[in-house]
Parts: C-alpha cells; sequence; structure tokens
C-alpha cells in the first residue's frame, strides 16, 4: 500500500494498526451485525464506547475522579465560548496569555463573555516566543487564566505549567495532546480537539475539575443549553446525539498510546523527531527557524523558512513528489511547518531530515 507522511497540522496521520481496526468494525462492529456508523447513541454497544474512551482519556491525563471527561461538538472554537460562559459572570475578571493565532482567538471570544485581560503577549513579536506571566500582576480575584498550551501555527509551547497564584489554570492542548507529559493537575479545565492526536475531527475532550462545574452558566447574555457543561457532565456527553464514531475512534487511539508505551514514551519519540530537524536548521545557514528562544520551541510543529519565497514553494512541491505531504506553514505565518504528531513513524522524521538536508545541497 502507498500511504504517504502526512506532516498536517490537523486532521493528521492517523496509525495504519488503528485505520484497520476502524475497517474492519465498519461492516460488522465486533459480531453484533451492524456498523459503528450505524450504531444508535442508545445501546448498551454504545455506553461502553462511551465509558471506556473517557476512562482511557482520564487514565492517560493521569487524573482522578475529582475531573470530569466530556465529549462535546464545536472543536477547540466552541471552548472559547463555553470556558467563559460557564466559569465566568459577565463583570469577572479572567486573564488570557495571547501566545500564538488561537490563544488570540480564545481572547477575543472571551472578551464578549467576561472582563477579559491579557497577562502575557507575543503578539508583537508575531508569536516567536512565549512571553513569561508576572506572577505579581495577578489579581487574586481573576477567575481563571486561559494559556495555549502548544502554540500550532508559529510552533511554541510551554514546557511546563505555569504557575498562577491559585488562579484556575485552564489550557488548550489541542495540539499537545497525550503527545507530551505535564502535571495535568494544575489545571482545572483542559480542552482539546481530537484531529491531531486522537483521531477523527468531530469532538473535542474536556476535562473539568468535577467543582468547576456549576448548574446554570452565565444567564446574562444568555447560555444556550449546549453550551453548558452541567447538561454534559449530567448525561454523560450523551445529552443529544454525539459524534459516536469519533468517540468510538478516540478509544482507539488511547489503546494505541498506552501500546506505544504511554505518554512518557511518544514524549521521547516527539523530541527524537522534532530534535532531528531541529539540528538541521541550527547548524544550517540555509534554514532558520522561526521560533527564536530555543526554550519554547514545539516538540510536534515544527517551523522553519528557507532564503526566500521561492525556495519555500519549491520545497513544499518537491518534498511532495517525495511522499511527504501538507508542509505549508499556516496561511498566517507562511514558510514551512512539519507536525509531527503521535501517529508520525520515527521514519517520516528521518526522511524529511534526509530531505532537508539534500534540498540545502541542491539549492544554496
Ligand atoms: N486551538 C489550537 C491550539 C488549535 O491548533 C486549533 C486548530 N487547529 C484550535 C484551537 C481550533 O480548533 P477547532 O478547529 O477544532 O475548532
Amino acid at each position: 500500500m502507498n500511504r504517504v507522511f502526512n506532516f498536517s497540522a490537523g486532521p493528521s496521520q492517523m496509525p495504519l494498526e488503528v485505520l484497520k481496526e476502524i475497517q474492519n468494525d465498519l461492516l460488522n462492529y465486533k459480531g453484533i451485525g451492524y456498523s459503528i456508523l450505524e450504531m444508535n447513541h442508545r445501546t448498551d454497544a454504545y455506553y461502553s464506547i462511551n465509558d471506556e474512551s473517557r476512562k482511557l482519556v482520564l487514565r492517560l491525563f493521569n487524573l482522578d475522579d475529582t475531573y470530569d471527561v466530556l465529549f462535546l461538538p464545536g472543536g477547540g472554537t466552541s471552548q472559547f465560548s463555553m470556558i467563559p460562559m460557564n466559569l465566568a459572570n459577565k463583570d469577572d475578571l479572567c486573564y488570557y496569555t495571547i501566545s500564538g493565532h488561537f490563544s488570540n482567538k480564545a481572547y477575543e471570544e472571551g472578551r464578549k463573555f467576561t472582563k477579559a485581560e491579557v497577562l502575557a503577549s507575543s503578539k508583537e513579536s508575531s508569536y516567536n516566543h512565549i512571553e513569561k506571566i508576572d506572577i505579581n500582576k495577578i489579581d487574586k480575584k481573576a477567575k481563571y487564566i486561559h494559556i495555549t498550551v502548544n502554540n500550532t501555527v508559529p510552533g511554541t509551547c510551554y514546557k511546563e505549567a505555569p504557575d498562577t497564584n491559585g488562579i484556575t489554570l485552564v489550557g488548550d492542548v489541542s495540539s499537545i495532546i497525550f503527545a507530551k507529559e505535564y502535571d495535568y493537575k494544575k489545571f482545572g479545565l483542559l480542552y482539546a480537539g481530537v484531529q491531531k492526536n486522537l483521531g477523527a475531527a468531530g469532538v473535542t475532550v474536556v476535562a473539568i475539575k468535577k467543582q468547576l462545574i456549576r448548574e446554570e452558566a452565565q444567564l446574562e447574555p444568555y447560555t444556550p443549553s449546549m453550551y453548558v457543561y452541567a447538561n454534559h457532565s449530567k448525561t454523560n456527553s450523551i445529552y443529544n446525539t454525539p459524534p459516536v464514531f469519533s468517540i468510538y475512534i478516540i478509544g482507539l487511539m488511547c489503546k494505541w498510546i498506552e501500546n506505544c508505551g504511554g505518554v512518557m514514551q511518544l514524549e521521547k519519540n516527539a523530541l527524537k523527531k522534532s530534535g532531528m530537524l531541529y539540528d538541521i536548521i541550527d547548524n544550517s545557514k540555509f534554514y532558520k527557524g522561526i521560533v527564536i528562544d530555543k526554550e519554547d520551541r514545539s516538540p510536534v510543529n515544527v517551523t522553519f523558512i528557507t532564503p526566500n519565497e521561492d525556495l519555500n514553494k519549491k520545497f513544499i512541491e518537491e518534498a511532495k513528489e517525495e511522499g511527504m505531504i501538507n508542509l505549508k506553514g499556516h496561511k498566517a505565518m507562511g514558510g514551512i511547518r512539519a507536525s509531527l504528531y503521535n501517529a508520525m513513524p520515527m521514519e517520516g522524521a528521518m526522511k524529511l531530515a534526509a530531505f532537508m538536508e539534500k534540498f540545502e545541497k541542491n539549492n544554496k
């Protein structure tokens, strides 16, 4: 079978073993006589899929049952509104750090529902580093601090959960979920669209401290019932028809992650894969990394440029001819971006590294 290496930032490459298992279940799910795609969400078969996926997510986060795991529609983007609507009232102070395009979007949305303030920002320098939080600036009355843990577009990453002086920490882990270990207990709420590290687009994983789930979200402006965490929590994420297929795939992906040795092993793999590319960038006068501070580099989104725009294009086209696709940087950033999520095999990164060396030799 001719499969390419897919460096897309999401939806992304999935492990072949998982795709094969899905293929098996597509016509006749575990011998029950019908497809996973035809499964009603109020059946014992679905209840056990739902429960298992939730248990596995909680286990990989290393969180206990003081947290709830919800499977919600609307992508990471709908969390930008759900978080302020559920964790704060209109006049409450909430902090955001602006470290990339998506944290900026989260902040812009948060401002509509709360008194949102920027605690640290690298927007002025095109997000080429992560601005540290000055803990002395934090007002104890704030409801939460929102950070984007890994910034998919510029390719930066918080190396650890920042200290928040006791304020609830909210983390967007969309592009780093289960690819790097953190002390997840430091977060009150974590969220991630699953289309990068946990399978097929269509569902967002939210892990939330149960004590943060309040019965009523903001009444002013009114919060639609689909946007109230409590409604999803009380119904085990079967408040309405859930995306059965994507939630089933989360379970398969979590088991695959455990079989690979868990998050600790996948973090080692990510550092090795990205390290190969960063080494080439650091030892080259041809390539230039987009992130200025090595400390802030993402282990899963490697961003760089060649000496000019024409060569960037040529790089992307020639890589595609050699079976490495989706290397174009995000439209807001340009350049080249290699996303190396969990399912990208070591051979994919090795092949790209070899291509980078060859391309430099042929074009400098
Ligand atoms: N946050 C981050 C860090 C992202 O990378 C993305 C999308 N790639 C989003 C949020 C938005 O997620 P979605 O497209 O699932 O709404």
